[in-house]
């Protein structure tokens, strides 16, 4: 359903997904595919299938249980509701996006510091190196979730398996993912 068929309120996390991403809750007719063949959803608080039924009322109280859910987190981006779902409804972009939404709108789940911190700290990885280096992305990790020493033995035997490299090796298009940050921290409000 497009914007011309539905009249969507402009306030609603729906719009704004919408306009993000792209993804239109209101084309999901709640089949419940996706939520059958997400690995994690018994884990989530809102299945997907629920997450989308949440904002289709396009209320501020169920977008803020969308924004606050444990779900975003835990979603792995493995796509398999994706390939899945009849309407092709991407909601792994869509998760990614409400990801954003709630650090900019400080409604990260509690529950869920630990996943943020590893998530901020891969985004710095790409941000400043653009590609995944492990051991800055290790010790950012220890950084952010202030567990300074835990698992820290193990660096030493990994470093001799040569599993984690102690220089980054820069991309050559690094002005390009300079772009793409700044684009989506403006736009996302987010760091
Ligand atoms: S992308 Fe996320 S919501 Fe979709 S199936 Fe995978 S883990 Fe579940
Ligand atoms: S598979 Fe697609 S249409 Fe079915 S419930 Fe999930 S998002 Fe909605």
């Amino acid at each position: 359903m497009s914007h011309s068929e539905h009249s969507i309120e402009r306030d609603s996390l729906a719009y704004a997904i919408e306009k993000h991403v792209e993804v239109h809750a209101q084309k999901c007719y709640q089949c419940g595919k996706c939520s059958a063949g997400c690995p994690v959803a018994e884990e989530m608080d809102l299945p997907p299938s629920l997450v989308m039924r949440l904002l289709q009322t396009e209320k501020s109280s169920n977008d803020d249980k969308v924004l606050r859910s444990e779900s975003i987190w835990l979603c792995l981006t493995c796509e398999m509701c994706l390939s899945r779902c009849p309407m092709e409804i991407d909601i792994p972009s869509m998760m990614d996006y409400l990801r954003q939404r709630s650090r900019s709108e400080k409604k990260v789940n509690p529950k869920m510091k630990n996943i943020v911190s590893f998530h901020k700290a891969f985004l710095h990885s790409i941000q400043y190196t653009g590609r995944l280096f492990e051991l800055g992305l290790i010790l950012d990790y220890k950084r952010q979730s202030l567990k300074l020493t835990q698992d820290m033995m193990l660096a030493p035997k990994m470093i001799s398996n040569g599993k984690l490299h102690f220089i980054p090796e820069l991309l050559k298009d690094m002005p390009h993912i300079t772009k793409i940050f700044k684009k989506t921290i403006v736009e996302g409000g987010s760091k």
